[in-house]
């Protein structure tokens, strides 16, 4: 029965981790998988939430059955950070992780739109066509990233959506966008918005890097656009990088649905969430409600966002310069211009092989580089070997 099982062929990035933890090689950089780490190379412990998990936040009592849809307290905080206040009317669940949100929204769609298509940018997180395909959708992608600038395809992907049939599922990276780090202007949102309103066009946005980019509230922008225009529109948002909580699998799924019986709607994602997990795990949710409804740790927390951010942009400012100075003549501006954890360096195969073998240097095949994996002690071998395999 089980024996013509097809091999996995494992996902590229966690297989290229698991390559990089045996190589013994002491100056080796993964720049491969997408965790922030802090200038010592360690994945960080928020003060915020480390306080929260002092003072005894998810350590108490039985470890009882959450709600399917999670707790109300942290359904709240979430909705206020991802949608602002004033959103009472947006049906917020509690999710595993943001993977966890992607597939509750696809399985949930998928009952509503059973013939939809969904429609992605070019390119995206390699999970999200295999979560949507797996899902029963149809996956199709559209014009985002353009290889001659380097920059965002605004008239390729207004065209083809216009192209696209009312109803139709559009999946939108809100900031930091992964792997290019390219994002929309605010012009270019306006531009996508108007296309998707005209069309009927239903946007999933998946953010997971909010206040990674510009601010918590800057990152949440284009979301509340679309919902202050009316736009029914899914969120699915993750809570493994921006509290450095990834094996917590913290997450939410937030629905708009003006003209939804609020109740079905709730009622509708509870039955995706029980049939396939039957309820969210509590305790990273309990740090993230704690952190977010408490002003002073709320305050706290968006300091050490901003320094993550702040680290992100100088790890992007120092590789610019070294790389200018070791490759004069080229233009390296991509990586300032770029948002968030990761850049797209447009190196070929076998520069990338040779990264690996000869210098300990890692970065996934589509030439994606997580500039979080950065700091003062690896730059410069990182430097040298990339001024290596370019010239
Ligand atoms: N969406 C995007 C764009 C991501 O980059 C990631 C993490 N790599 C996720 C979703 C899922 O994150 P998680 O399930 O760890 O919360």
């Amino acid at each position: 029965m089980f024996d013509q099982l097809p091999a996995y062929a494992d996902d590229p990035i966690l297989g290229l981790f698991e390559v990089y933890k045996a190589d013994p090689r002491p100056f080796k950089v993964n720049l491969g998988i997408g965790i922030y780490c802090d200038e010592a190379g360690q994945v960080p412990v928020l003060e915020s939430v480390r306080a929260a998990r002092e003072a005894g936040v998810g350590a108490r009592g039985p470890s009882v059955y959450l709600p399917t849809e999670g707790g109300e307290a942290y359904r709240d905080a979430v909705r206020e950070l991802v949608f602002g206040k004033n959103a009472d009317d947006i049906v917020v669940v509690q999710t595993v992780a943001g993977t966890g949100a992607l597939k509750v929204g696809a399985d949930f769609l998928k009952g509503v739109l059973p013939d939809a298509a969904i429609w992605m940018p070019d390119p995206t997180w390699a999970n999200h066509a295999a979560i949507f395909a797996g899902a029963g959708f149809r996956v199709e992608n559209y014009p985002y990233y353009a290889k001659e600038t380097g920059g965002f395809d605004l008239d390729g992907a207004v065209s083809a959506l216009q192209k696209l049939q009312a109803g139709s599922v559009v999946l939108l990276h809100p900031c930091c966008h992964n792997p290019t780090g390219v994002d929309p202007t605010q012009a270019e949102w306006h531009a996508l918005l108007d296309v998707i309103e005209q069309r009927g066009l239903l946007p999933f946005f998946d953010v997971a890097y909010q206040g990674f980019a510009h601010g918590v509230d800057e990152d949440a922008w284009a979301v509340r656009e679309c919902v202050r225009r009316g736009i029914a529109c899914l969120v699915a948002s993750s809570f493994s990088k921006i509290f450095s909580l990834y094996g917590e699998r913290v997450g939410a799924l937030g629905v708009h649905a003006p003209k939804a019986d609020k109740a079905r709607l709730l009622g509708q994602l509870k039955l995706a969430i029980r049939r396939s997990y039957s309820c969210p795990p509590a305790l990273g949710a309990a740090l993230v409600e704690a952190v977010l409804s408490s002003p002073a740790s709320n305050a706290q927390w968006r300091a050490e966002l901003d320094a993550m951010r702040g680290r992100m942009r100088e790890v992007r400012t120092s590789l610019h310069r070294k790389l200018g100075e070791a490759l004069p003549g080229r233009d390296f501006g991509f990586l300032v211009a770029q948002n968030g954890m990761f850049s797209y360096s447009g190196l070929s195969a076998a520069q990338i092989e040779a990264l690996r073998s000869r210098f300990g240097v890692y970065v996934v095949s589509s030439g994606r580089i997580c500039v979080a994996g950065l700091n003062a002690s690896n730059i410069s071998h990182v430097c040298e070997a990339l001024a290596e395999v370019c010239s």
